[in-house]
């Protein structure tokens, strides 16, 4: 865990410096590029000719007359006046079929009437100012506190407590809403009372805050914060993590204190309480509808399903993203998307520059100011 978070900051550090690189008062976002790179449908050349664009690597007619080889700058395809990377992947009309193949039209459009500068950073290297900056993160909750605690109010105690015991079966389930952009993703947590008969008794969930990994696995914890909280019960989980720590809690009972935990505070709290009396592991996800089970197996679908739904209608305790942010966010990777596509089967159309021989002096004039260098 800690290695996972010595890695995040890496990153965002990198992220910070190439915003600075690119005099940007921000970090740029890599998500898209990294997913795309990732991607097994993608050839190692179109990998290769995005990654080229996106480190600004890629030597055009202007790029190279810019930095002082005495070569012509215009394009040798349509002898248009400049060569630029912009050129290649929006403009040339020698190329237009093979961009309408892979950039779509209404990108298309956007990026030839009036893109923001982040449009045009996303179309000329794939990436962009990052969106999470800007918008709202995942639950803040005061130091100390694991979830939020306002469903359980002295009302709803009494009301379980006064149920008979074999009604306390708690289900518990965790959930994650993935998104590209990984500061995007948000965990929550749910919980269901079940009865012997299946009806839902009693739910309830929440966020997972920002303190946590957003993962299903933290929402699995919360969720047995949760359960412990409330009257003796059962516990039912179908996270091998959770039933495994509060089972097999090391020598004497303990807790497990291992470093490799994120979660051993978490099991420390909820063994104060007394919720849970016994933690039980059942299989997630499975139809309780199947023909040939058991019914207790039927029964234990149920309720993990029932949990898994209250995890993820739980998502809405996160503050919310707008549907703005989100549309500008999802504009910006389809950008960086077509950018992948473009970058090999537009921009490395154009039959690769020769400068040897060509003559270089010191350029006088460029046409881009050079950058902010990080280390004065
Ligand atoms: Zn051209």
């Amino acid at each position: 865990m800690l290695k996972k978070l010595i890695l995040e900051g890496l990153h965002r550090n990198l992220e910070h410096s190439s915003g600075a690189k690119a005099n940007l008062d921000g970090r740029l976002c890599f998500d898209v590029m990294l997913s795309e790179l990732a991607s097994s449908k993608r050839s190692a050349y179109d990998k290769g000719c995005a990654k080229l664009l996106t480190c600004e690597g890629g030597w055009t007619a202007a790029i190279a007359a810019e930095r002082g080889y005495e070569v012509d700058p215009s394009c040798c395809l349509c002898g248009g006046p400049l060569d630029t990377p912009w050129h290649r992947l929006v403009e040339c009309p020698c190329v237009e079929d093979q961009r309408k193949a892979v950039i779509p039209a209404d990108v298309l459009a956007i990026l030839r009437d009036a893109p923001t500068e982040e449009q045009k950073r996303a179309a000329l290297t794939g990436v962009f100012r990052h969106p999470a900056d800007e918008a709202a993160r995942p639950l803040e909750l005061p130091a100390g506190q694991v979830i939020a605690m306002d469903w359980l109010t002295p009302e709803v105690y009494k009301q379980l407590d006064d149920l008979p015991a074999c009604c306390r079966n708690y289900f518990i389930d965790g959930s994650r809403y993935e998104h590209t952009i990984k500061e995007w993703d948000r965990a929550s947590w749910g919980l269901v009372v079940v009865a012997p008969d299946g009806s839902v008794l009693f739910t309830c969930g929440g966020a997972v805050p920002r303190s946590l990994p957003q993962t299903s696995q933290a929402g699995e914890y919360c969720g047995m914060y949760a359960a412990s909280r409330l009257p003796p019960g059962f516990t039912f989980t179908d996270c091998a993590s959770v039933e495994h720590s509060w089972n097999h809690r090391g020598l004497l009972g303990q807790v497990d204190l291992s470093p490799d935990s994120v979660y051993s505070g978490i099991v420390a709290k909820a063994q104060a309480g007394q919720g849970i009396e016994a933690m039980f592991k059942v299989r997630s996800h499975l139809d309780p509808s199947d023909e040939g089970i058991t019914m207790a197996e039927a029964w234990l679908r149920h309720g993990n399903e029932e949990a898994d739904a209250a995890a993820k209608r739980s998502q809405c305790y996160h503050p919310a993203i707008s549907e703005a942010e989100y549309a500008d966010a999802n504009l910006l990777m389809r950008i960086a998307r077509a950018f992948v596509d473009a970058a090999s089967c537009v921009y490395a159309l154009w039959p690769r520059l020769d400068l040897s021989g060509v003559k270089w002096s010191q350029p006088t004039l460029l046409l881009h100011p050079p950058r902010r260098r990080l280390v004065e």
